[in-house]
């Protein structure tokens, strides 16, 4: 089950929105806003089926796309094959652990995008920058020195 407070946000911020508060929209949305943190299409399926309440995967797929658009969820895009998705509206920069694989936000100094351009002359209309640092996580460094 979720949540039936994270159902409810979901169903008002998608109405705020313009949007159609269908079923699986609410749901993945209603998930994604109660656990908090990035998570895969294919996590979130897990998780629907884990809670009794099976969404099929190209319905999660399309959810996510469509809320991904609307700015209600944001795609932190972690490297090869690993969209992860996050009910957040505020827009900011991912830290990934090479090690744990972790992903951490970093906060956008705009909060806006894109709050980079490249230099000199563009090759094209910049609409967005994410920018994903990479490193080690201090709790994998203190296991290394261990
Ligand atoms: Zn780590
Ligand atoms: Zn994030």
């Amino acid at each position: 089950m979720i949540d039936q407070s994270s159902l409810e946000t979901a169903r008002k911020f998608l109405k705020d929105r313009g949007l159609r508060a269908t079923n699986p929209r609410v749901l993945v949305y209603g998930l994604l806003r109660e656990m908090g943190g990035h998570h895969s299409v294919d996590g979130l399926v897990a998780q629907l089926e884990n809670r009794g309440i099976p969404v099929p995967r190209m319905s999660v797929y399309n959810v996510v796309t469509d809320l991904q658009h609307s700015g209600l969820i944001m795609c932190a895009d972690c490297g090869p094959g690993r969209a992860l998705y996050e009910a957040s509206d505020e827009w900011h920069h991912h830290f990934v652990c090479r090690i744990c694989m972790e992903v951490t936000d970093v906060p956008c100094i705009l909060g806006r995008k894109p709050c980079l351009v490249p230099p000199g002359s563009a090759p094209g209309t910049v609409d967005e920058a994410q920018v994903i640092f990479r490193g080690v996580c201090y709790a994998c460094q203190a296991k290394l020195q261990s």
